[in-house]
């Protein structure tokens, strides 16, 4: 069988040095954020500019817009690195500088890259991406109903987007909406909206269980006219946008993944060795180490597995992705780390008992976060539907 990321992967030592300088913002300047973000779904109006300031942001966009100009491997190590201390800002940072910035970098026109990338490397501006709505979310392409309407030198939008991460929050939205209704996926375009457009509306925040820091909404179009110079590609040509972002998108979720499992692994280790029962510390236990080397198996065949696949991913062209063994391989990625994060967590409030289970314990709020991470960016079911249609594409259909 063949794919393109290399049989053995191993970080080098700029790639090593990128995770450490990450951790090491993740641990000073992002950890102590995150109890009161999950706390009172929180949003720190400053953290977008500073985490710009120290130059995490626009990871994946060249320094000519401002960026950090490295590539999509060194982008997933930043959020890792993010995710250990404070997965709802991880988890804010790659809607707006993945799913929006990467996505505007990658397909939008030199106009467009002048007017909104410097303000979304440097935090001044954020961004957000809305696919998914009420009616459309597995099907996205397929059940969408929000149209744009061509009208003179403008796009008319109407529609409700449903679960957008930093809506309520964000500057700007890398909206899909449907141009020719009739022709289904094919007739999906993609646009820049600016928020304080007429006929834009947050029509509501959304309360989580988990990742709560992180701040979601509906987003509502209702005759929301759209400059047609905010058109990003060409019109009707959307679908291979959203199937290379998607690709893009996976392969970036596992690293928050990994972060998580890496961080709940720690805190397990270490309560473990100061707990006692039974006069003694409760890491003397069999069956307490047993789950500690399950979860320490589980963290590392992810992060092999998360930066090998993330390294291919880094090699993906524009107008590329979508299709063949990367859209496969980031499908297979994010799918087995976001099962064994669950797997991890599962264990690690087991091993903390009832620590684990009280709402405000770090462990808990990594447990009630999880569970996102086989939903957003396609289902386990859709990352399945994925992988078995590339492995029997070849197959005579019934
Ligand atoms: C916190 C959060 C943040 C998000 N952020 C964003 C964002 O920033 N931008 C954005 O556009 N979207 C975002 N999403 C949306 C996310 O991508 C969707 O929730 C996801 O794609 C699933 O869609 P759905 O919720 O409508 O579930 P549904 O599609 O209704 O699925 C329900 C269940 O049916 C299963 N199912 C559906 N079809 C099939 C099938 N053919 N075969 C087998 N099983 C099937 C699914 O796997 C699932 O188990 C976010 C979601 C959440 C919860």
């Amino acid at each position: 069988m063949t794919t393109n990321a290399p049989e053995l992967f191993e970080l080098d030592a700029e790639q090593r040095e990128i995770l450490h300088l990450a951790d090491r913002y993740g641990r000073n300047e992002l950890h102590g954020l995150a109890e009161r973000m999950d706390a009172e779904e929180w949003w720190p109006g400053d953290a977008f500019r500073a985490i710009g300031e120290a130059g995490f942001l626009g990871a994946t966009i060249s320094e000519e817009y401002g960026g950090a100009g490295m590539d999509l491997l060194n982008a997933g190590l930043v959020l890792q690195g993010f995710s250990r201390w404070n997965h709802a800002m991880a988890l804010s940072v790659v809607a707006h500088d993945n799913l929006c910035a990467n996505n505007i970098y990658r397909n939008g026109n030199a106009d467009q890259r002048r007017k909104y990338l410097p303000g979304l490397c440097d935090g001044s501006m954020i961004g957000a991406l809305g696919l998914t709505e009420p009616g459309a979310g597995s099907d996205a392409l397929g059940s969408m109903r929000t149209t744009a309407r061509r009208d003179g030198d403008h796009y008319v939008l109407n529609g409700t987007k449903i679960y957008i991460t930093n809506g309520p929050v964000a500057d700007i939205v890398l909206v899909y909406a449907k141009t020719d209704p009739d022709k289904g996926p094919q007739g999906i375009s993609a646009f820049v909206v600016e928020t304080d457009t007429p006929g834009f509306k947050v029509a509501q925040k959304l309360v989580k269980m988990g990742y709560r820091g992180s701040q979601t909404a509906e987003l509502v179009f209702d005759d929301c006219r759209v400059p047609a110079e905010n058109l990003v590609g060409t019109e009707n040509k959307g679908v291979g946008i959203v199937m290379s972002g998607l690709d893009l998108e996976r392969a970036m979720i596992s690293p928050l993944c990994l972060g998580i499992a890496e961080r709940a692994l720690d805190l397990s280790t270490d309560y473990v060795k100061t707990r006692k029962q039974f006069g003694r510390a409760i890491g003397n236990f069999q069956m307490v180490q047993s789950m500690l080397a399950e979860m320490y198996v589980h963290v590392e065949t992810m992060r092999t597995f998360t930066h090998r696949v993330l390294a291919a991913a880094a090699r993906v062209e524009v107008g590329e992705g979508g299709r063949g063994d990367i859209h496969k391989l980031t499908a297979a990625s994010v799918m087995y780390a976001a099962q064994t994060v669950n797997k991890v967590l599962d264990l690690a409030v087991q091993l903390h008992g009832g620590t684990g289970y009280i709402w405000e314990s770090e462990i808990n709020r990594l447990y009630r976060s999880t569970k996102l991470m086989e939903i957003g960016a396609g289902t386990t079911e859709v990352r399945k539907m994925i992988i078995s249609g590339e492995l029997l594409k070849d197959m005579p259909r019934d």
